[in-house]
């Protein structure tokens, strides 16, 4: 499966940034790396960062709402996002579920929407540090996947990003044979849903990314890319990551 190397900027990037996208899609125009790329600015730089990608990479949203359109100000429907350029869309970060309580059955909703508007969907799960030293992080993984992924998930390459909330912007990352048992429980969880097409799920590896330990990362089985969020902003160290992906990924 062709890796997702994906870079969720959060809540970070005005028009002066745009230059760093431009960077990365000169970089992988030079050096055609064996993943796809994906780059998820906040909604307000979508469209000039497609102009700035100039084809080279994929640009993505970090939410949507469930409805079409509506009086829900503030919100923007998957529809908009596609009408800006949007070929993805990050749903059910753990930032969302923290922050904006959105709940696996809100996830789904979205999930659906952003299909109905022929988006991609990163879909996030990932257990607490509490939950894994209690034993449940599989456990927890899976009733994440039973809520959050609607049918069709399975069709054209979406993916789950496994994102371990304590690895999230804390330099931790799991142990190499941590990510293999999750990564590998999550693919048993899919496939057990959604037959034999459960292995067309892409399964990105999110937390703590960085080029030092991207290698090792991206060399675990049943990790099919990367979801970036620090390393995202800084130019160098993105590039960096997606050089390394393994040539015969
Ligand atoms: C994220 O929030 O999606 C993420 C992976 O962040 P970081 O790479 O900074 O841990």
């Amino acid at each position: 499966m062709r890796p997702l190397i994906a870079g969720n900027w959060k809540m970070h990037g005005t028009a002066p940034q745009l230059s760093d996208i431009a960077g990365v899609a000169a970089v992988v125009r030079a050096t055609r790396p064996a993943a796809d790329i994906l780059i998820c600015p906040p909604a307000t730089l979508i469209a000039r960062a497609v102009e700035a990608a100039a084809g080279q990479i994929a640009i993505g949203g970090q939410n949507c709402a469930s409805e079409i359109s509506g009086a829900f100000t503030g919100d923007l429907s998957a529809e908009m996002l596609k009408d800006a350029g949007a070929s993805w869309v990050i749903l059910g970060h753990s930032e969302r579920r923290q922050h904006h309580g959105e709940t696996d059955s809100m996830v789904a909703a979205k999930a659906q929407a952003a299909w109905r508007a022929g988006l991609l969907a990163i879909i996030c799960i990932g257990e607490t540090g509490a939950q894994r030293h209690a034993g449940h992080a599989l456990t927890v993984c899976a009733g994440q996947i039973t809520g959050s992924l609607p049918e069709g998930m399975a069709a054209s390459g979406n993916a789950i990003g496994y994102e371990p909330l304590w690895a999230i912007g804390s330099g931790h990352v799991p142990a190499l044979e941590e990510i293999a048992q999750m990564h590998a429980h999550i693919r048993q969880c899919l496939v057990a849903r959604f037959g034999a097409q459960g292995r067309q799920v892409r399964i990105l590896y999110g937390g703590s990314v960085n080029p030092a330990n991207a290698g090792a990362v991206l060399a675990v089985p049943e990790v099919d890319g990367a979801l970036v969020g620090g390393a995202s902003l800084k130019p160098t160290d993105f590039e960096a990551i997606v050089r390394a992906v393994p040539a015969n990924a």
